[in-house]
């Protein structure tokens, strides 16, 4: 029986701003999910028979905050209302951060919403990508969302993605996280996705930079303790390669329905979120069926699925047997195997090289270098699950 894990949830695919590295193909599009939608939605998960003790609901797929406040509090009064009484469902919101006000802050506080902010670093690397439909950066407007949200003490983190300039900073991304007292980071690589192909990945040392990049960050993070909280690959790759033997270890993105996604016309999809929007020659569209006019249940035994599913699933072999990073990657990113190999049935992309294998080797680099005794020697074996590349 499939387990949800995390529902994301498509509110509008409409953005207010056009970053040059967006992949959503209908971001002009104003529809908003109907509220009857989100009813059928959250009766038919509640009543699938398909949830643990948590749930954990992400509010994302174009700009969540172009919605008015009213929306979000009749929505999820709807769902307390209709979910179990045991079951934990907690809200995040992915937003570009140019909307938030007093009373957004207000509302992420007394809601505990997980907020997540996206922003390149300094306005130099930022304004390069995040722009506005006129061609405007967008930095000042969410540097002022974030020192909004400081002034409230509501918690959140940021993304960044990095850029091939930004990676050769880590100094300057450092200083401005720090300045703008910033404590919780995570870095993405632009990404080929749909029809967007990243320009970064047409570098041959993007490896090298994100490895450099990565290291010196932890280093300055590490000189300079109580700054930087949480650098989010660093403490994935930590927890993947410090990991007790036999703990159970899942890939999310590889199980059907783990992530289970709807967009704002109640279509639902699984695996990759980014799927639930794109078109492709061999597989359509990676629509599993519409909440509006479909049992949820009965989606598991869709051919469409059964289809992706064979093709994930024979990638996952792939790497299983031929990556040597497979124990704390799981087989990686659907949506990136297919975007860059054109198949689910396939191994290595430039995007698993990077934040997989170059995040796992440097926390490997740096276990060696603890494990040497000070006459040089090496110490006792870690008693984790290495990967095999060691
Ligand atoms: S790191 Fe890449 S090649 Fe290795 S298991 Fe993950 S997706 Fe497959």
């Amino acid at each position: 029986m499939p387990k949800i894990e995390l529902l994301v949830i498509q509110p509008t695919p409409f953005c207010n701003i056009d970053c040059r590295y967006c992949y959503l193909p209908n971001r002009n599009s104003k529809a908003v999910v109907a509220p009857e939608t989100l009813a059928n939605l959250f009766t038919q998960v509640f009543a699938s028979g398909w949830l643990e003790d948590c749930l954990s609901v992400v509010w994302h797929a174009g700009e969540p905050m172009v919605l008015p406040i009213d929306f979000y509090r009749d929505a999820f009064r709807l769902i307390d209302r209709a979910k179990p009484r045991e079951l934990a469902v907690t809200h995040s919101f992915q937003t570009n951060g140019t909307l938030i006000d007093d009373a957004w802050c207000e509302f992420f506080a007394e809601a505990h919403v997980n907020l997540g902010v996206s922003i390149d670093g300094p306005k130099l690397f930022h304004d390069r990508n995040r722009r506005t439909r006129s061609g405007h950066g967008t930095f000042d407007k969410t540097i002022a969302g974030i020192r909004c949200l400081r002034r409230h003490n509501v918690p959140f983190h940021v993304i960044s993605v990095l850029s091939a300039a930004s990676m050769a900073a880590p100094r300057e991304m450092f200083d401005f996280y720090v300045e703008e007292e910033i404590e919780r980071v995570c870095f993405n690589v632009e990404e080929s996705e749909g029809d967007h192909v990243s320009q970064s990945f047409a570098d041959s040392d993007l490896d090298a930079a994100y490895y450099r990049f990565l290291g010196e960050f932890w280093r300055l993070s590490s000189a300079m303790p109580g700054k930087i909280k949480f650098i989010r690959e660093i403490e994935h790759a930590l927890q993947q390669v410090v990991r007790p033997k036999y703990a159970p270890f899942s890939n999310q993105l590889v199980e059907p329905f783990a992530i289970t996604s709807m967009d704002w016309a109640g279509n639902i999809s699984t695996f990759s979120p980014e799927l639930l929007g794109l078109k492709n020659a061999r597989y359509g569209d990676f629509l599993l069926g519409n909440i509006n006019h479909d049992a949820l249940v009965e989606m598991p035994h869709r051919g469409n699925l059964a289809r992706m599913l064979k093709d994930i699933q024979a990638g996952v072999a792939m790497c299983r047997e031929r990556c040597e990073y497979f124990s704390v990657c799981g087989g990686g990113e659907p949506v990136n195997k297919l975007a860059e190999n054109g198949s689910f049935v396939s191994t290595e992309t430039t995007y698993c090289r990077v934040t997989k294998m170059r995040a796992t080797d440097l926390v490997l680099d740096a276990l060696e270098r603890v494990q040497q005794s000070p006459s040089g020697r090496t110490g006792p074996s870690l008693p984790f699950e290495m990967p095999a590349r060691v």
